[in-house]
């Protein structure tokens, strides 16, 4: 795992990942995952979001969703095709009335290829990827977005047979590798803890990128609840339900310096969790 800063950009590589973006509380988030070829949420545009073509959308606040005119308006003049862009469908509507507004003053209609979605439903990615939409509590409809990826494995009974013998027996017809599936990613957007304690495919993902928005009680969890949003207690309280192998934890308000909050992981979590936890965002 490393770990680099550059202008308002964090990343972290853990599992085989790049996260890569913007993850301000209430004031911007924009997550970029290059080896998915996905981006969650539009934040106001970071430097290098315009090359995703695939977006998937938490919910419709400004914070997480305000850049997507100037995106595809961006990407129009680069001549890059019509983003696919999946949002909660209750904000299918109003989202096409600001693009269509927003296509009157520029002149030009904004390319995209808008789809709504209820949570349950699947999205096919391509490159044997998929995004599953899962409910989440915040206080506008909202999704998580959690990553499915298929790959062949060798089936458990050729496991350990040297190379030469497993290719002899593919070219006899024996079917030596299986589909294998795995939760790889799951960012929940803006939501309170509850999520996790509702889905453990959810709480399971091997990377789970999770808000905690409230560090201390300067905002207590009572009224950080009430934002829709979770709590560092509610995290610590919550911690044996994350079985995956990184937690990041994203939408820190700008209330908390990110050096306290790396100290609060330490103080807080139990040593057996504490490595797996990153803090995201500057
Ligand atoms: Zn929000």
């Amino acid at each position: 795992m490393t770990q680099s800063r550059d202008g308002g950009i964090d990343e972290l590589k853990v599992a085989g990942l790049t996260i890569r973006g913007v993850a301000r509380g209430g004031v911007e988030t924009c997550l970029m995952v290059p080896e998915l070829g996905v981006m969650f949420d539009v934040g106001m545009c970071p430097p290098g979001s315009l090359h995703f073509g695939t977006i998937l959308v938490s919910h419709g606040h400004a914070d997480h969703l305000g850049g997507i005119a100037y995106l595809l308006s961006q990407r129009q003049l680069m001549r890059l095709p019509p983003p696919r862009v999946h949002v909660p469908e209750a904000i299918v509507g109003p989202l096409r009335a600001i693009l269509g507004a927003w296509g009157e003053i520029e002149g030009y209609g904004l390319g995209v290829e808008l789809s709504g979605h209820a949570p349950g439903d699947r999205v096919e990615l391509g490159r044997g990827l998929w995004a599953h939409a899962r409910r989440t509590h915040h206080r506008v409809p909202s999704l998580a977005w959690l990553i499915e990826r298929e790959s062949q494995r060798l089936r458990p009974e050729f496991v350990g047979l040297p190379g030469p013998r497993i290719a002899e027996l593919r070219r006899q017809g024996a079917e030596v590798s299986e589909a294998h599936r795995e939760l790889v990613l799951c960012v929940t957007g803006d939501t309170q803890i509850d999520l996790l304690r509702e889905d453990p495919e959810v709480a399971g993902a091997r990377v789970l990128v999770h808000e905690v928005t409230s560090w201390d009680d300067r905002r207590d969890l009572a009224t950080t609840r009430s934002w829709g949003h979770t709590h560092l207690d509610e995290m610590v309280a919550n911690i044996d339900r994350f079985t995956g192998e990184a937690l990041v934890l994203v939408h820190r308000s700008l209330r908390h310096r990110r050096a306290d909050a790396e100290r609060l992981v330490d103080e807080r979590f139990p040593a057996a969790h504490r490595g797996k936890i990153h803090v995201f965002g500057r």
